[in-house]
């Protein structure tokens, strides 16, 4: 299932470009027309280094131009749980990073002039048991104390200062986030690469990746080849097969989205009352946010296998919204859509140049909104051999997530899991 999204259906004009024929040459090849390759042809033809985006689709058609448009600081694990993981100094740059990523987003939508509704209000985290707001409370500590970040908690009974829901035990809201319409960035973000003289060819899919010598490299297409120096692969979850071991080192996870029509604007006011992004504690969670044009956006996961097995995902995504926003009970649903989030073994996006000299990106677990601007700037760093190659996010050797082979069977298990998890705890 993969039908329209609402930001596909209100995107600003795009222009048709063209299918890459015969042969080309730059200095450095991208693969992938998201966020992330976007990014580093923006940052490399600012400093005239010449780029060609190959797509295999069209610009923004993978999880860059279908997602909620939450641009979030931190990652999908607290930051507590990071600096036990890699160590409080690691975990602080990683903190800083996601802080420094959505600055850049906000300068870049600036300084090029990007329409895409970019408001920065915070986000909130509800929580789905009361337990889960003692955790939200140890984080806002852990933040201040370790960081100086400035957060607060909201309890149950002033939960109506944000949300109009009684369903969630209270939230941990910072201001810091931001939402904007991420196919509305992304278009922006490709017609600035072309501004700076950057090609980006669309319906083009990469099909072989060949290294003549250590400053040669060849990709072909199905209808021609670019010669580059530098090549780097940010296909992210929707790989195709064109490098084995960045193939391996990802797993692709389905999420589903729904958005309302237009709501009267009162009302939609009330729903998410300052505006922010926001998202629930469940491990099997609800993101959901409003749109500039007065809808709400409602995701959740969901693997679509079947137009039934849909159906029922997507009924039940709607029984969600209504239960969270009761008032949203005879709003219409205008819009239902689905897109793969990219997650590595470890749950942190991993950033990098592999021994056959390809860079790459990924795997930001739902957090790529914001990471991605920032790592597609870092590997444009790397490429120009100005990159802090010690940033706790760099893995040059990738190694296979275990039993990669059987990850749609394992990912169905682990949600039911979950769910099991969600209920319990
Ligand atoms: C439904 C959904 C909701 C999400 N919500 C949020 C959110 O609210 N906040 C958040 O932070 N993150 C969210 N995410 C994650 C976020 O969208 C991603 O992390 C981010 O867009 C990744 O960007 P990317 O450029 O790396 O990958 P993508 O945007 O997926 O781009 C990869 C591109 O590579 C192209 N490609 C693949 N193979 C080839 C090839 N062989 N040749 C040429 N091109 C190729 C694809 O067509 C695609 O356009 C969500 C994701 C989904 C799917």
């Amino acid at each position: 299932m993969n039908s329209m999204s609402v930001w596909e259906a209100t995107a600003n004009e795009r222009p048709k470009r063209p299918v890459l024929q015969g042969e080309k040459t730059c200095d450095v090849v991208i693969v992938g027309g998201g966020f992330t390759g976007l990014s580093v042809a923006y940052h490399l033809q600012q400093r005239n280094v010449e780029t060609v985006v190959l797509e295999k689709g069209v610009v923004g058609g993978g999880a860059s131009g279908r997602n909620g448009g939450e641009v979030l600081i931190g990652y999908v694990e607290s930051m507590r749980s990071l600096a036990k993981k890699y160590g409080r100094a690691a975990a602080r740059q990683m903190f800083q990073m996601s802080l420094d990523s959505i600055d850049l987003i906000e300068r870049i939508i600036q300084e090029e002039d990007i329409a895409c509704d970019f408001q920065r209000n915070g986000n909130l985290l509800a929580a789905y048991k009361p337990s889960h707001l003692d955790d939200l409370k140890r984080e806002q500590q852990f933040l201040y104390e370790a960081y100086q970040f400035e957060s607060k908690i909201v309890e149950k009974e002033d939960l109506h200062t944000e949300l109009d829901s009684s369903f969630y035990h209270g939230a941990f809201v910072d201001e810091r986030s931001a939402i904007f319409h991420p196919l509305n960035y992304c278009l922006g973000l490709a017609k600035a690469v072309e501004r700076r003289g950057g090609t980006i060819y669309e319906h083009s899919q990469a099909t072989k990746i060949e290294r003549v010598t250590p400053d040669k490299v060849i990709v072909e297409t199905h209808n021609g080849r670019i010669v580059a120096q530098q090549v780097g692969l940010f296909v992210n979850a929707y790989t195709t097969g064109l490098h084995d071991v960045i193939d391996r080192a990802i797993v692709p996870v389905e999420s589903i989205v729904l958005a309302t029509e237009p709501l009267p604007p009162a009302l939609c006011q009330q729903l998410i009352k300052h505006n922010r992004a926001a998202s629930d504690t469940k491990r099997l969670l609800y993101y959901f946010r409003r749109t500039a044009d007065n809808r709400m956006v409602f995701g959740g996961s969901g693997r679509t296998a079947s137009k039934r097995d849909a159906r029922t995902l997507f009924d039940k995504l709607r029984e969600g919204m209504v239960t969270v926003f009761p008032t949203l009970k005879d709003a219409k649903v205008e819009y239902k859509w689905s897109g793969k989030v990219g997650f590595t073994f470890e749950r942190i996006p991993y950033i990098g140049q592999l021994e056959d000299g390809t860079h790459f990106a990924f795997g930001y677990a739902g957090h790529g909104a914001a990471m991605s601007t920032l790592l597609g700037k870092l590997v444009a760093l790397n490429m120009l051999n100005e990159g802090d190659r010690h940033n706790p996010l760099d893995r040059s050797r990738l190694k296979p997530i275990p039993f990669h082979s059987q990850h749609a069977r394992a990912v169905g298990i682990m949600k039911y899991y979950f769910k099991f998890l969600d209920y319990i705890s």
